[in-house]
């Protein structure tokens, strides 16, 4: 049984698995296809890259951050979650998955932009505006079934980049409030910060000294100089109802 099944392995579902994961939480991520952020073709607004970034690369570098993270992938389109007992909620949920296993699971983050047919048999309260179908959580992304969450666009978030990573990120804390896990904040900070004033070091947090920082820094800097170091060959996906020259 994963403690997390994050649904969607787009912009908000990769945060909302940094965050679980490095909480300690058993998280698993199920995509079944493609973010609808690699049909943008310059990532301009994004804070942090003062002149953009490829958003595929943003994409894959997000996705590394998540495995290093711990959290674990499986490529699939998730068809149908209910409880595994009707009666009882904290017993978890079953995920079933095209031409996959059924994944069981405590807690499920539906982060699928596009898709949230698979929670009909939950009654999550799905709202459809147009064509497309939002689904209702408060403010953390709780919805009204104790255990599923909703993240990102699919919550109704504005369409953009950083707000769905956010929200994800948001959405996650909650989940590790709501599990078992001994949490404070997820924070890096120089020795001495806390234990400097005679606290222990919270849980969630880690105190690093100077030399740690040092070699974090370098192994930082190599690897996006490594990864920036050649353009992407993939191309923006095109809307698919734009035809073919
Ligand atoms: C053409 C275009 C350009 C854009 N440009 C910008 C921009 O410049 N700046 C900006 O801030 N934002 C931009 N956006 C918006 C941004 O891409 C989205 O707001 C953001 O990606 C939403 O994140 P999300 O995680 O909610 O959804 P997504 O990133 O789409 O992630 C959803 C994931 O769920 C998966 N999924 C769906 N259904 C299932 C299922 N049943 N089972 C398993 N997995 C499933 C999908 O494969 C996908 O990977 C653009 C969007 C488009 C369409």
């Amino acid at each position: 049984m994963r403690d997390v099944c994050i649904v969607g392995g787009g912009t908000a579902g990769l945060a909302a698995s940094i965050f679980t994961a490095r909480a300690g939480l058993d998280t698993l991520v199920v995509d079944g296809g493609e973010s609808i952020l690699a049909r943008n073709a310059s990532l301009e607004n994004y804070p942090g890259f003062p002149d953009g970034v490829d958003a595929r690369r943003y994409l894959q570098l997000t996705r590394e951050q998540a495995r290093k993270a711990g959290a674990e992938f499986e490529l699939g389109r998730v068809t149908r979650a209910e409880p595994i007992d009707e009666d009882d909620l904290e017993e978890g949920f079953v995920l079933e998955i095209e031409g996959g296993e059924p994944i069981e699971t405590r807690r499920i983050i539906a982060a699928s932009w596009s898709d949230s047919e698979y929670l009909v048999p939950l009654d999550v309260g799905r709202i459809q505006r147009g064509s497309k179908h939002f689904v209702d959580t408060d403010d953390a992304g709780r919805t009204a079934v104790d255990g599923v969450y909703a993240a990102g666009r699919l919550a109704d978030e504005p369409h953009q980049a950083i707000v769905a990573a956010g929200h994800g990120a948001k959405v996650g804390l909650a989940v590790i409030h709501d599990s078992d896990a001994n949490f404070y904040h997820d924070w890096v900070v120089p020795a001495g910060y806390f234990t400097g004033r005679g606290r222990e070091v919270p849980p969630g947090c880690e105190e690093i000294d100077d030399e740690e920082r040092r070699a974090r820094d370098e192994q930082a800097r190599t690897r996006l100089l490594e990864a920036f170091a050649e353009p992407l060959d993939e191309v923006p996906t095109m809307h698919p109802s734009v035809e073919d020259d």
